[in-house]
């Protein structure tokens, strides 16, 4: 690979439902990320990306190119995205090109973030929090700036952008009350999704093990969350399978 492009695209979506509010969408999955999440269950694309053969950008143009009628966006996921500088090469590219362009982040990066929503290169960011934030070490598997997660979650409620937060709850991981906490620490944001774990492929090969919540838990969970955020949307859980993030 050479020049300009260096982002390392290592799996590819045509059409989506589930990445983008129920809009059709096409989804490029990106290659390393500077957090361990233990319950993450893309592992192949964190720990061995770069042993994952990258999908050529001639087939991403011409797949985009030939879906144009159906969709005109794109979602960027990982992995994280912002941990490459090339991400601003592929979105200015896809902005070219007159696409809406999603973004998924762990938000460990504002100053990337900032920078895509003042230029005008993301029309959506969705964000996820780990956990309540005292104790996000616990939830990442690495050593996290905290103030870069709270720059970000602050930056997205200004509403510049449209938004969403996410809270992925691990049994034995998470308490219950974690995802209060979280709910109560987000108040005011328009959305907060609270979705379940999916014991599969996980980075921590122990979590593969853990059972995941009924869904009449995380429904009752999901309503206490709703009770405590009251104006945000709050909507079921609506996740890919298939082991991309
Ligand atoms: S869950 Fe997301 S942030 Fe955590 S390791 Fe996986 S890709 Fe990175």
């Amino acid at each position: 690979m050479s020049g300009a492009y260096d982002f390392p695209i290592k799996g590819f979506i045509e059409t989506s439902f589930i990445d983008w509010k129920h809009q059709l969408s096409s989804v490029m999955f990106c290659g390393g990320c500077n957090f361990r999440c233990p319950f993450c269950h893309n592992s192949d694309l964190v720990l061995r990306h770069e042993a994952l053969v990258e999908v050529p950008l001639s087939y991403i143009d011409d797949t985009l190119h030939r879906f144009r009628k159906w969709t005109e966006r794109v979602v960027i996921t990982g992995g994280e995205p912002t941990i490459h500088n090339s991400l601003f090469w592929m979105v200015e590219r896809l902005k070219e090109r007159r696409f809406m362009v999603k973004l998924d982040t762990n938000g460990s990066n504002p100053r990337v973030v900032r920078r895509l929503v003042r230029e005008g290169l993301v029309d959506f960011v969705a964000m996820d929090v780990k956990g309540p934030i005292p104790r996000y070490d616990r939830w990442c598997g690495v050593d996290v700036d905290t103030a870069k997660i709270e720059e970000t979650i602050s930056l997205l409620m200004e509403n510049a952008v449209d938004y969403e937060f996410r809270m992925t709850l691990v049994p034995f991981l998470h308490t219950e009350d974690d995802a209060y906490e979280v709910a109560e620490y987000l108040r005011g944001a328009k959305r907060f999704f609270v979705q379940d774990f999916i014991p599969r492929n996980t980075l921590n090969p122990a979590y593969a093990d853990v059972k995941a919540h009924l869904p009449e838990k995380m429904q009752a969970i999901r309503e206490q969350v709703a009770a405590i955020m009251q104006h945000a949307k709050i909507p079921d859980s609506i996740q890919r399978q298939d082991g991309l993030r």
